[in-house]
């Protein structure tokens, strides 16, 4: 039977229906793109930013050192939640230019990814060494993995239809029992934003709900939204942090969100602050600070690490 999504706040967006869903629990795109129009979008999207590609030179070259940090960060996380008897094994899932599987794959890591997009897929020149295959999670059969101990979603969730079915079918096929699943994605309708819209966005209505981005984004939680939806979906979550919260900058005076421009210097100041804790070994003291962040529904990135209940 059809899931009926039932709402009353709704907001419109370059053509598209975003919903407060009561039916899920957050707000997501509605009526949902089909397959075919996703395909069609991310394939013109491919087209127009080739050649152009800051993300990937970025993530590639990493020149402010933000990534490095941040894989590090991220596998310190998961060696606090993972059981010393799994074998050390990783699943990508939008692998992306491979970037956090190399990283994994130097640490001793066995690896295996997916990346749907055909064009990034053959960006990665060491492909085959990493195990990452070009196609669809949502097709598993075709893929072929071993199992996992480690399934990692780095900026996915938000752009996938069924976001749950999803969650469940990888802990179903291709999660070893006692794993875990990594998940990392945006904090939307979080209160920074509530207040930045009513204060230095107040008169600047094109840039209301800047952080939506349909068909780009399609689904967009808080962290309350996050717990209840994994929850939802029959997970436990062992551990919540989110990154700095870049919303702190226009509300101090630096508006990146209306000057685009000035974007960048407000990034590397974030990444002077990770730098600062990374350089002097405090990782303790960084952890209970995104972790406070986390506690009070602010950060831009929220990470979540969750196992079957
Ligand atoms: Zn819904």
């Amino acid at each position: 039977m059809p899931v009926k999504h039932s709402y009353k706040k709704v907001i419109e967006k370059n053509n598209y229906k975003i919903i407060h869903c009561k039916t899920c629990g957050y707000w997501h795109v509605y009526p949902m793109p089909t397959e075919e129009e996703l395909r069609a979008y991310y394939e013109n999207k491919y087209y127009l930013t080739l050649g152009n590609n800051h993300t990937m030179s970025d993530k590639s070259n990493d020149p402010d050192g933000f990534y490095a940090i941040q894989y590090e960060d991220r596998l310190r996380s998961i060696m606090k939640f993972i059981s010393p008897s799994l074998p050390a094994s990783v699943l990508d899932v939008g692998a992306g230019y491979g970037d956090f599987l190399r990283f994994m794959a130097e640490k001793g890591w066995k690896t295996q990814g997916v990346e749907p997009s055909k064009q990034a897929y053959e960006l990665i020149h060491d492909r085959e060494a990493l195990g990452i295959k070009h196609g669809s999670i949502d097709n598993p059969a075709s893929l072929n993995f071993t199992p996992a101990s480690v399934i990692t979603f780095n900026n996915v969730l938000e752009h996938l239809r069924e976001p749950g079915k999803i969650l469940k079918l990888v802990q179903d096929k291709f999660l070893i029992s006692g794993g875990i699943i990594v998940v990392i994605i945006p904090n939307d309708f979080n209160v920074l934003q509530d207040i930045l819209m009513k204060t230095v966005l107040k008169n600047n209505i094109e840039k209301h709900y800047y952080w939506i981005s349909p068909p780009d984004h399609l689904n967009y939680w808080s962290v309350k939204m996050f717990k209840k939806f994994a929850g939802d979906c029959g997970f436990k979550i062992l551990h919540c942090i989110t990154d700095f919260p870049m919303e702190l900058f226009p509300l101090m005076g630096e508006d990146y969100i209306t000057h685009p421009e000035v974007g960048r210097n407000a990034h590397l100041k974030r990444v002077n602050l990770e730098k600062h804790f990374y350089q002097t070994q405090s990782h303790l003291a960084k952890d209970l600070l995104f972790k406070s962040f986390a506690q009070n529904g602010i950060g831009r990135d929220m990470q979540f690490i969750i196992t079957p209940r």
